[in-house]
């Protein structure tokens, strides 16, 4: 498919990426200060293995702040209920650790977001090759069959 690559940002044959609810945003964004290219996002062919590189990395850092939040929270509301705080103080402390976590994954997560790609071909493929091969579907497999192929 043509459209713009979002590594090289030239305009090339590549895979698409996938049009998320976070690259709706941006392009309504976009739109609004009428910047918008109005073409679709693709990773081309060259740019496979950094975007490859980017997006696993991508998954990484969303996991690491996810600990992180999680740790946070924890510290958060652990104390209050050790020292016998009240409950609307303990719930006080578990709201402002849920907002905590939201803020601090959407903060990460635009700044450095990598979208997944369209697997759409891949998963056609795939489909053609399992039928030709047995008609038994075990869908953890071919999951993980995919990720390999992508
Ligand atoms: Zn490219």
């Amino acid at each position: 498919m043509k459209g713009i690559c979002l590594i090289c940002e030239k305009n090339r044959e590549g895979t698409p990426i996938k049009e998320g609810h976070v690259i709706k945003l941006i392009k309504k964004i976009k739109q609004t200060f009428g910047i918008a290219k109005g073409s679709r996002l693709v990773i081309c062919s060259s740019c496979m293995q950094e975007y490859t590189k980017r997006r696993t990395g991508f998954e990484k850092t969303i996991m690491i702040w996810m600990i992180i939040g999680l740790i946070l929270a924890l510290l958060l509301v652990v104390p209050p209920i050790l020292l016998g705080d009240n409950i609307l103080g303990i719930l006080r402390s578990i709201g402002v650790s849920i907002v905590l976590i939201i803020v601090l994954l959407v903060l990460v997560g635009l700044v450095r977001y990598i979208p997944s790609l369209e697997k759409k071909t891949i998963k056609n493929t795939v489909k053609k090759i399992k039928t030709r091969k047995s008609k038994k579907k075990n869908p953890k497999k071919r999951k993980r069959w995919v990720n390999d192929v992508g």
